[in-house]
């Protein structure tokens, strides 16, 4: 259980692949810091949230134990951590709250690429080097299958060279560092992405409050995530054709205009407003085309 506190407590990852993309979200929420000499802590400036700057595999324990309030991890480092507890008879300390849309990969059993895969059976004894065991031996529980599951901390991918696995189990996002090992991916264990986490129970002070507009926050800037504003007006006549080219799109919205034009915006994916679609739409009869970048959205 956590001590009760007035200031949020954030733990992200000091450096690596989720430190920048945590804090450009929590900055895009409004968040600013005074950085600390150590730059272990940032005492927040516009609102009483502060950040813990941690390796990644701290945040679940450090969420556990009540240190910090919220974490910014991979989804594979929590579900490890709560794999690994259930096993020892503990109660899962925290959940997830919200899926972030970075640090995407998946957990993967990667074999030898000469292996003719047929399916999870053929794993029956084999050994399987990983740094997720808890996670691992779960799937084999689940699948039924015994295997040896070879707890390694880095380096995952050398171990079938070195004979020290058969195969392994590890995250994947390109595939390079598997191919350039000779091995392919043949089963996804785990979908990952980075997530914000939170304690299994909420706040019962001040803490509750300050949680729930970040949350609020939090869920505007990820659903504006490659969102863009276009605006533009046309005659009344060309509408038709305008809603065509435009059905990936929302919903066109008409705004009163002067002498038979309508004058329209929509939100949609920056994808949907590329040059050549407004190109097409300027062919159907849009004039003054223009395509916003949305800043906030409270809804
Ligand atoms: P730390 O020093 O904080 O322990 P780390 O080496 O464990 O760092 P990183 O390599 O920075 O961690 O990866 C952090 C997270 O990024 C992973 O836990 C995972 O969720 C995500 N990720 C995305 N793509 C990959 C990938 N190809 N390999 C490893 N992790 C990835
Ligand atoms: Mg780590």
């Amino acid at each position: 259980g956590s001590a009760s506190r007035d200031r949020l407590r954030i733990a992200i990852q000091k450096s690596g692949r989720l430190a920048e993309p945590a804090r450009s979200l929590l900055a895009a929420c409004g968040l600013s810091w005074r950085e600390s000499r150590d730059r272990l802590f940032c005492y927040g400036e516009s609102l009483p949230v502060d950040l813990l700057l941690v390796r990644d595999d701290d945040i679940p324990g450090l969420i556990a134990d009540g240190v910090c309030d919220l974490g910014i991890v991979g989804r594979n480092e929590l579900d490890e951590q709560a794999a690994g507890r259930a096993r020892i008879g503990l109660a899962p300390a925290y959940r997830e709250l919200r899926g972030l849309g970075f640090g995407q990969c998946r957990l993967m059993l990667a074999v030898p690429e000469d292996w003719d895969w047929q399916g999870p059976r053929q794993l029956q004894g084999l050994r399987i080097a990983t740094s997720y065991p808890a996670i691992l031996a779960a799937w084999l529980e689940r699948q039924g299958i015994q295997a040896q599951v070879v707890e390694l901390s880095g380096s995952v991918e050398i171990a079938p060279r070195l004979g020290t696995a058969d195969l392994i189990c590890d995250l994947v996002s390109s595939g390079a560092t598997l191919r350039a090992n000779q091995l392919k991916p043949v089963e996804t264990l785990l979908e990952s992405e980075a997530v914000l986490a939170g304690p299994a129970q909420g706040f019962d002070d001040a803490r509750a409050g300050l949680a729930q507009m970040l949350l609020r926050r939090m869920d505007g800037v990820l659903q504006l995530k490659d969102r863009k504003l276009l605006m533009f007006n046309a005659p009344r006549e060309s509408l038709p054709a305008l809603q065509r080219l435009l059905r990936d799109a929302g919903p066109l919205i008409e705004l009163p205009a002067e002498n038979g034009e309508v004058a329209l915006q929509t939100m949609c994916e920056s994808a949907a407003v590329s040059w050549q679609r407004l190109e097409e739409l300027e062919r159907a009869g849009a004039r003054g085309l223009m395509v916003l970048a949305v800043e906030r959205t409270l809804s």
